[in-house]
């Protein structure tokens, strides 16, 4: 069902969310060398797409997305950074425009406001022009990568079909050498 349009005066919901792929994962991306890897979509998620949304909206109400700090690692280079900062350049380009235009929206339907209850508000010295709707979601989940389990927090990743190397834990940081395991396996496999 589609909502309905801004400035019709009653409250709606909007979901945004990012895709994620037929396992459950969405994907993410080093601050710092800009690899590429995936994590298993938690509510945690949500969360961060709230306050991305929100970061752009002059008005919201900073202390909802507001939580405790926690710093994640890069699978492939071992960067430290806060929960916030693993967004795919895609997808911080598509929260920031919904924002925006969630930012044009809000200030549209004040003034609508003001408008409907002319009667009681004579005169005003401005026109409210309705925001144009963002048509643009961010593209289908693939299922790609590599799982890999990370029996340090029991939980898994997916890390770049061609990486060999060490693979760190994004969630504590230890580091494990499955990329060697992989290419002995791989190796048996070809030798066998
Ligand atoms: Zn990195
Ligand atoms: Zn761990």
């Amino acid at each position: 069902m589609q909502p309905p349009l801004f400035g019709a005066g009653g409250p709606w919901a909007e979901s945004v969310a990012l895709p994620r792929d037929v396992l459950g994962y969405v994907r993410r991306e080093c601050p710092e060398c800009h690899r590429l890897f995936k994590v298993k979509g938690t509510p945690l998620e949500g969360m961060l797409v709230f306050a991305r949304l929100a970061s752009q909206v002059t008005h919201a109400n900073r202390e909802e997305a507001d939580w405790p700090e926690v710093v994640r690692f890069c699978p492939y280079c071992g960067f430290a950074a806060t929960d916030e900062r693993w967004f795919t350049a895609e997808q911080r380009a598509f929260l920031d425009k919904r924002g925006e235009v969630l930012e044009q929206e809000l200030r549209f339907e004040q003034l609508a406001h003001v408008e409907r209850t002319l009667s009681v508000n004579p005169g005003p010295t401005f026109l409210p022009v309705r925001p144009e709707r963002l048509a643009a979601t961010l593209a289908a989940e693939p299922n790609d990568m590599r799982v890999l389990p990370l029996f340090c927090c029991h939980e898994e990743i997916k890390v770049s079909e061609g990486w060999l190397g060490a693979v760190r834990c994004f969630f504590c940081g230890t580091e494990h050498e499955l990329g060697a395991a992989l290419l002995r396996d791989r190796l048996s496999r070809i030798l066998s």
